[in-house]
């Protein structure tokens, strides 16, 4: 058994070339062989989001603060709160965000697989993001 303690995995910034605005992502979970869970808690600021991206093996979303924003390919924008959990099913391209005024925090849950368990794509446009 082993306790990560609170303060013990530093943050870290979202990468440029994957999300859009300023984007915090806290460790939880990066579990070790034959286990393949991997969590992060992430925090968009008001306007920031991912690229559009898939998950080999899915994900799931557990909203922690804040008002978010997620779309799928061809769908709708939906709002998500806290207190929502959002399955993402295996290969549905998709992102996720913070509104444009308010921030948004989830933790995001995957199971790691043999190759790239998260494909990234091209950045979300403005006006996709609008959802003009
Ligand atoms: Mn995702």
């Amino acid at each position: 058994m082993e306790i990560k303690r609170s303060g013990s995995q530093p943050s870290r910034k979202g990468q440029a070339e994957n999300f859009t605005g300023n984007v915090r992502i806290d460790p939880l979970v990066d579990a070790p062989t034959p286990a393949r869970v991997f969590s992060v808690k992430v925090t968009f600021e008001p306007g920031a989001r991912t690229a559009w991206h898939t998950h080999a093996l899915g994900q799931t979303l557990i909203v922690t603060a804040g008002c978010g924003r997620i779309q799928h390919w061809g769908g709708p924008i939906k709002e998500i709160r806290p207190g929502d959990v959002v399955w993402i099913a295996p290969d549905e391209k998709h992102w996720h965000g913070a509104t444009s005024t308010t921030a948004m925090t989830h933790i995001a849950i995957i199971e790691k697989s043999e190759e790239n368990f998260t494909s990234w794509m091209e950045k979300v446009s403005e006006e996709q993001y609008q959802g003009e």
